[in-house]
């Protein structure tokens, strides 16, 4: 058994095209199993048979798609003990973290088999003048689609895609990241107990290699991709050359607004949850908080004061925060605040690794008097680290939130309703919490997703499910006359009753 942080570092990511990679617990650094870094070859087989799959499966009314997935949903259940286990061996995550996932799992599927059959059904659509006509859009698969998922929510974030793409009546492959490709496993054999057709829903393993071959590959025919904005650039220029559709669901760095007249308390236990909550480690995190000067000193002498009862330890030890997930994050967290440290920012907690654990444990860490151009300002941590900075009045706040080049989810702190809704519209972010944090993704009839660098596309809600659709629309003719006033031949009084009629109707 390895047993040194560089172990997993070496043994998953620098091997990059070894034939297999191994899979490390963060938070004891053992090895937990071997497993194999599919080549294109292996992609190219796995995509054939999802495509020789799409028409059995796509063949089956949504209503029995549906009833298919309720049944992987309830098999996700009954085996929760375990897949929590699994997400928690691989992540370091604390078990309410994991139940998390499988909680958020298990909402989004029941929301999506409720409402996502009539989400795609046949939607008549205005006419206009042409009364004689009757339009509608209809919603059809898109063929085999390919889910490529990070590490940091290793269920959901695999499992939310595979399930919009297989109601929508797609085939699916997933590649999972190189960190957590066990979760992904689990839900696959969970999947097939609860009688899915094995080959609608298959997991590839393997790096960024076996993730490119699956994007650019012309058996796959769509990709929703989760993960950073460098990689989601890098596919979203292969999508591009092959018009092929694509879903980016990038990085964040967002903004949290506490006004002077918020609830205090709600907002400092809101901070300390989204900052800290899967060690960080979310993409809609809360990354930079900004408070109003006259009650900043005091919401930064309380978080310091609450940050120090967070307890941390090992997933089963009924502790608040875990391990991190990936060295390479923890990499980045630490030279993060080093940079910010030397250029004179101030570490009011946190800030060092705990010694006491022997994973991949990080202190809760806040960060004052940071500059805009300092990197943890700018740039994504993704790990327990939060910056908070003092704001003047509206503007000010408005100006400092949007100073990014991400725009993934935001929140807004106060009492006055029409101030929170006023700065949550001027806020450039995809989504916008109102005194609260996250609350947004569980609510499953929202769409999600970024703007700017946080991406392109929409997952869940009516958005999302269409999103795994090709749209086609229909114009049927309901009449039957011989032809139509504007068919051959054309003539002299035809052309001149067209000039009355664009006359009187639009001029
Ligand atoms: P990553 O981009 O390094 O990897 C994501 C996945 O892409 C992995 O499965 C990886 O193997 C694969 N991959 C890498 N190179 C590839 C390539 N060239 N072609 C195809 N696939 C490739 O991201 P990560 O470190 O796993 O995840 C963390 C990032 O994900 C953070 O930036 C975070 O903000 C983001 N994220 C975004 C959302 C969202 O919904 N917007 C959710 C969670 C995480």
């Amino acid at each position: 058994m390895k047993s040194s942080k560089s172990a997993h570092s070496e043994s998953a990511h620098a091997a990059k095209r070894a034939s297999h990679f191994e899979n490390v617990n963060p938070a004891t650094l053992a090895v937990i199993n071997r497993l194999p870094n599919m080549t294109a070859d292996q992609v190219e087989s796995a995509l054939k048979k999802a495509r020789g799959a799409v028409s059995a499966w796509s063949g089956l009314s949504v209503k029995e798609r549906a009833a298919a997935l309720d049944r992987v949903r309830r098999q996700l259940i009954k085996e929760m003990d375990e897949m929590i286990a699994v997400i928690c061996e691989e992540t370091g995550k604390t078990q309410m973290d994991g139940l998390i996932e499988v909680f958020t799992t298990a909402e989004h599927m029941k929301s999506l088999t409720a409402h996502g059959p009539q989400d795609i059904a046949d939607e008549k659509r205005r006419v206009g003048l042409f009364l004689s006509k009757r339009a509608y859009v209809s919603f059809k698969p898109r063929g085999v689609v390919g889910v490529i998922s990070p590490w940091n929510y290793p269920l959901i974030l695999t499992m939310g895609p595979v399930a919009q793409a297989l109601l929508a009546g797609n085939t699916v492959v997933v590649k999972p990241s190189e960190i957590t490709p066990n979760t992904s496993l689990k839900m696959r054999e969970i999947a097939l107990r609860a009688g899915l057709p094995a080959d609608a829903f298959q997991v590839l393993t393997g790096d960024g290699g076996t993730g490119a071959a699956l994007v650019s590959s012309v058996q796959s025919d769509m990709i929703c991709f989760t993960g950073s904005t460098a990689t989601g650039r890098k596919i979203g220029e292969v999508c591009g050359r092959m018009l092929k559709p694509v879903i980016l669901e990038l990085g964040g760095k967002d903004p949290m607004v506490v006004f002077e007249d918020a609830d205090f308390e709600r907002a400092v236990n809101g901070c300390l949850w989204g900052g800290y909550s899967n060690m960080g480690q979310t993409c809609i995190s809360v990354e930079r908080v900004f408070v109003h000067e006259s009650i900043y000193e005091r919401f930064v002498s309380q978080m310091k004061e609450r940050v120090q009862e967070l307890r941390q330890g090992m997933s089963t030890d009924n502790v608040s925060l875990g391990s991190m997930t990936f060295p390479r994050q923890l990499d980045i967290v630490q030279s993060q605040l080093e940079a910010a440290r030397l250029a004179g920012a101030s570490i009011q907690a946190g800030g060092s690794v705990n010694g006491k654990l022997p994973g991949l444990f990080f202190a809760p860490t806040i960060v004052t008097h940071v500059k805009r151009d300092m990197a943890v300002q700018k740039d994504e941590s993704f790990g327990p680290l939060i910056t908070i900075t003092p704001f003047k009045d509206e503007d000010d706040a408005v100006k400092l939130a949007n100073d990014t080049e991400y725009g993934l989810n935001a929140s807004v702190w106060t009492k006055d309703k029409s101030k929170a809704r006023r700065v949550a519209r001027r806020i450039d972010s995809g989504m916008v919490c109102i005194n609260d944090v996250y609350a947004n993704y569980i609510i499953s009839d929202l769409p999600f997703g970024g703007v700017k660098t946080s991406g392109l596309g929409r997952v869940y809600s009516k958005e999302g499910i269409r999103a795994f659709t090709n749209q086609q629309s229909v114009c049927e003719d309901r009449l039957g006359l011989k032809k139509e006033l504007w068919w051959f031949p054309y003539t002299k009084e035809r052309f001149d009753l067209f000039k009355k009629i664009s006359r009187f109707l639009y001029g």
